[in-house]
């Protein structure tokens, strides 16, 4: 199968539809049964069956489907949001005493989220390496948790290094898959656990959903829906799981577009005087690209620069400057975007992270390049006299 047709038709073509060229949406709350037997036999297997939407939808199966055949898994489950999906998975692997290891930089919230696991006796420990791993590792250590590329240093990590380690010491890895979205990069495939994405960027496409998916073998997926899917509540609606199967239609094609859009603008901006650094793996001068082009099949448009400049004030006035690119948190719709975390990301999860004051995070959308670098150029002018 490859993945054009799976996701462009995988699962379409179903009695149940009729036919129709865009799937039917299951717009009901819960299902009936002739007989009490039947609802008691549902109930008793309520990952696999209809009853209520809080549970399972057809539409949102529909979807579940594409994504599984997309990342190689045996199963998916889709989410009311990215974290939804992120804080359920975890929340699942873990139990109070259990350690858990963040390797590099990841979303804000999935680490604030440890930090609220706190309360009920998860600990987790940050690291940068294998070699920061083998001093963190406890007798208490059950997950390995990780994002490549990082999150807004967009370092490449060697996914099959790290899932062997995880493995030879019994610990389960989960992936947040939502930069390169499985069109780029499938880390099933070499060795992750589980992959976890937010489906309101690229997957979704037009920034008019919010959605989560988390994606592995039914042995651990099975657990999951049957628990904290169903007790958190983050259930997915039949109208987003439609517009996820729209997006996915154009999934191919949008990413081909993203890649050589935000390629053109990472190289303008590299080398330019106003710019310290330019955080896109795409690029030959960036330390992972070899490793990058092993493990991926291409790149997004969500990457990062750093401004020459140690002053809050001085990355606000770039952003205010920009034209076309709009200020805005998210990423992976067709508008370009920027956000700079020294302004919107709690402090010290920044400083956590490591993140430089003049970093600028850019989501390059499907505007014309040139209209982009345009837009940039200007407004990068005069950047430094602040420092
Ligand atoms: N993972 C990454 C890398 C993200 O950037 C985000 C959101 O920005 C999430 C997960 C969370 O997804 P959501 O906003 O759909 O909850």
């Amino acid at each position: 199968m490859d993945d054009e047709w799976i996701c462009g038709r995988l699962g379409e073509d179903e009695p149940w539809a009729l036919g129709a060229v865009n799937p039917p949406v299951f717009e009901n709350s819960l299902f009936t049964f002739r007989t009490a037997q039947e609802l008691g036999e549902a109930i008793r297997s309520e990952d696999e069956r209809y009853v209520y939407w809080r549970g399972t939808n057809p539409t949102v199966d529909l979807a579940q489907r594409k994504l599984a055949a997309l990342e190689r898994g045996e199963r998916a489950k889709c989410f009311g949001s990215g974290m939804g999906a992120i804080s359920a998975t975890i929340s699942s692997l873990v139990k109070a005493g259990d350690h858990v290891l963040v390797l590099g930089a990841v979303y804000g919230p999935t680490t604030q989220f440890l930090r609220y696991l706190e309360k009920f006796g998860v600990t987790h420990t940050h690291v940068n390496d294998l070699a920061e791993c083998d001093s963190a590792i406890r007798a208490s250590t059950r997950l390995l948790y990780f994002e490549s590329p990082s999150y807004m240093a967009y370092a490449v990590v060697d996914i099959a290094e790290v899932t062997a380690w995880a493995r030879e010491r019994g610990l389960v890895s989960v992936m947040d898959n939502t930069w390169s979205t499985p069109i780029f990069q499938k880390p099933l495939t070499m060795g992750v656990d589980l992959v976890v994405h937010s489906l309101s960027k690229y997957i979704g496409g037009h920034s008019d959903l919010v959605g989560g998916v988390v994606v592995g073998p039914s042995r651990l997926i099975r657990p999951l829906a049957l628990t904290e899917y169903q007790l958190y509540g983050a259930a997915m609606s039949p109208h987003d799981a439609a517009k996820v199967i729209k997006g996915l239609r154009t999934l191919p094609v949008r990413m081909a577009a993203h890649q050589e859009r935000g390629l053109a603008v990472a190289e303008f901006l590299t080398g330019h005087p106003a710019v310290r650094a330019v955080n896109h793996p795409g690029l030959p001068s960036h330390p992972g690209h070899d490793l990058a082009k092993r493990q991926m099949a291409g790149f997004s448009s969500l990457f990062s620069l750093v401004l020459d400049t140690e002053s809050r004030q001085e990355v606000g006035l770039f952003l205010d400057k920009l034209r076309h690119f709009r200020i805005g948190v998210s990423w992976g719709g067709f508008e370009s975007l920027v956000n700079a975390p020294a302004l919107s990301t709690e402090e010290s999860v920044r400083a956590t992270m490591g993140i430089p004051v003049g970093l600028v995070r850019l989501s390059v959308g499907l505007e014309p390049a040139d209209t982009l670098i345009k837009d940039l150029g200007l407004a990068l002018e005069g950047v430094g006299r602040l420092a």
